[in-house]
């Protein structure tokens, strides 16, 4: 599993604006949540674009309401992109993945995973045995076991190699298609710190459509030089319009 996700150097600092405009639009810097985007003709993964979602706001916490989630999701589907996880600005305090942030991205894990797969082959080496070998074509080997019900495409690393002993196979692997998606939380500050990646991927059953073996992991984030055009005039009055102080919070 990759554990690195790659966004352009323009969406990145897009998202920093975002947070540091915060202290022109209210009395202090606020959290701000949305979407990391990629174009669906991309089609490569890549975190192009950070998308804002509206929200009530303060210095150390956000909320936002579920019909605003699937109405901006609804939004940027339609505008041709694909949405690969949220980011969210901590304000003044520092990056890190917070307790809250957890449960926000299990939340959105279940959203946004689905779209998110990606075909997989994995080679598991050793696979237990024993087997008989039904049909094989170059180095490709199809074989069955009765007993245990298994049905297993393997792949030999050179013809004829492969042997039985004791009733197990040596010298083989089995190639294993399988479906494994990534959901990111990015989490940015205003003071302009190291950003904080965190990924939660899950094998994905496509026959089934259910998730098994999820797990949550510190990612790294990878910086390619590419360009984003936005207006800091047009992102100031999106704040505007998007974003209100929780004066609930401060009680
Ligand atoms: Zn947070």
């Amino acid at each position: 599993m990759n554990n690195t996700a790659t966004i352009t150097s323009g969406a990145i600092t897009k998202a920093y604006l975002y947070a540091s405009l915060t202290e022109q639009v209210f009395p202090f810097p606020v959290e701000l949540n949305g979407y990391l985007l990629s174009p669906k003709h991309m089609n490569d993964r890549v975190i192009r674009d950070v998308h804002l979602v509206p929200a009530l706001v303060g210095p150390g916490h956000y909320l936002f309401h579920p019909t605003d989630i699937s109405n901006e999701a609804e939004k940027v589907y339609r505008q041709g992109n694909n949405i690969l996880g949220i980011w969210h600005s901590h304000a003044r305090l520092s990056t890190f993945h917070s307790h809250d942030d957890n449960i926000v991205l299990e939340d959105v894990f279940e959203l946004f995973a689905f779209d998110n797969k990606i075909k997989e082959k994995r080679i598991v080496p050793n696979p237990p045995g024993p087997f008989s070998i039904s049909t094989y074509s170059g180095n490709i080997w199809k074989i069955t076991d009765k007993a245990s019900g298994l049905n297993a495409i393997i792949e030999s690393p050179t013809i004829g190699s492969v042997s039985f002993a004791l009733g197990h196979l040596y010298g083989i692997k089995e190639v294993k298609e399988t479906y494994i998606s990534e959901v990111y939380s990015l989490v940015v500050n205003a003071d302009g710190e190291k950003p904080h990646l965190e990924i939660m991927s899950g094998e994905f059953n496509n026959r089934e459509g259910n998730f098994f073996s999820i797990e949550k992991r510190r990612g790294n984030l990878k910086i390619i030089e590419e360009g984003l055009q936005f207006d800091k005039k047009d992102m100031l009055e999106e704040i505007t319009q998007k974003v209100s102080l929780d004066i609930e919070g401060f009680i």
